[in-house]
């Protein structure tokens, strides 16, 4: 009975106090230093129940950064399945494919992996594209695929970014 008194004790405690990674003292929640060792508290509120950069993404906190790489995302989607239409009503020629396989991977990484290279060549691809656009048609191409670009290598950066800051903070 006393044993299991102390395990809620123990589990209130470090629910309402923030853990020093440093000297493991709990201090207050809202201290921005540890009151043993001085040494600056982490801001984001859960400690060690994150490891990996996925579980950092789930974090209430970084919902928006989630949203907006889901957006990105469902972005290229679109484009691969306008890619499509395009390629099979219009172009009619097979060629078409590359870029939707092209899209479609960079999205999926985006996606699922929240990947800085998927971007990064979703960026370039959709540069590309804009300037054969402007070359073969006298305009530039593929808005929506430049929007997509840009915002993912926005998107993923900062990610990776706060990850690292996170990951440092928490001596990960
Ligand atoms: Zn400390």
């Amino acid at each position: 009975m006393a044993r299991r008194s102390r395990a809620c004790w123990k589990d209130t405690l470090s629910k309402a106090m923030k853990q020093c990674a440093q000297c493991g003292q709990f201090c207050e929640d809202g201290a921005s230093f540890c009151t043993n060792c001085g040494t600056p508290l982490s801001r984001w509120p859960s400690p060690s129940a994150v490891s990996t950069k996925k579980e950092f993404l789930q974090l209430p906190e970084n919902s928006r950064l989630k949203k907006e790489l889901n957006s990105d995302a469902i972005v290229c989607y679109i484009c691969a399945a306008l890619t499509v239409v395009l390629g099979v009503f219009v172009l009619k020629s097979p060629y078409f494919l590359i870029d939707v396989i092209i899209v479609l991977g960079m999205g999926l990484g985006i996606h699922l992996k929240q990947s800085k290279v998927c971007a990064v060549i979703l960026c370039i691809y959709a540069v590309i594209n804009a300037v054969l656009g402007l070359i073969n048609n006298g305009k530039i191409s593929g808005y929506l695929l430049l929007i997509a670009g840009i915002y993912s290598v926005i998107s993923t950066f900062k990610l990776d970014k706060q990850w690292k800051q996170y990951q440092h903070d928490h001596s990960l």
